[in-house]
């Protein structure tokens, strides 16, 4: 990234500048920094940086995106979480699924269309591992039945 890049709020157009969540967090005490659209409040457009740096963390997103990249994280998170696949292969299932290089594949990137699909892809495969739990265990009820029944 360029050093001096204007960062602009993709909803009006407006410079967005690095501030502190001070006002707008509710609770800050973990002191997070934001991009800011600098037409805020007026314009609610924002996102926070990487911790310790200057570097925003995605895009700038108002109320409606900012819950539904929220949403859509905890969604892929369960991909990780439930043991599906380990935290590389979910990034890399993510980068496939936008087709974007996987240094791009992020939720904070993520616009409506592509979080919805983050949604629904994840609990496609979450509904396909239950089913797959449950045909297993049936298998094995079988084989339990199968081997008592001597
Ligand atoms: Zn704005």
């Amino acid at each position: 990234m360029k050093k001096n890049k204007i960062v602009r709020c993709p909803y009006c157009g407006s410079p967005a500048y690095l501030r502190s969540a001070d006002g707008i967090y509710k609770n800050n005490r973990a002191g997070a920094k934001l991009y800011v659209c600098s037409k805020y409040p007026a314009c609610d457009s924002y996102v926070r940086v990487i911790p310790g740096t200057k570097i925003p963390a995605g895009s700038l997103a108002n109320k409606a995106l900012r819950a539904l990249r929220i949403e859509a994280h905890r969604y892929f998170d369960l991909l990780f979480q439930t043991g599906i696949m380990n935290r590389n292969e979910a990034y890399e299932w993510l980068a496939c699924m936008l087709q974007m290089p996987l240094s791009q594949a992020h939720i904070g990137y993520l616009g409506e269309y592509y979080c919805n699909r983050v949604i629904e892809e994840t609990k496609r495969l979450l509904e396909n591992r239950q089913i797959l739990n449950e045909r297993w265990r049936e298998h094995q009820y079988q084989k339990i039945a199968a081997g008592g029944g001597l």
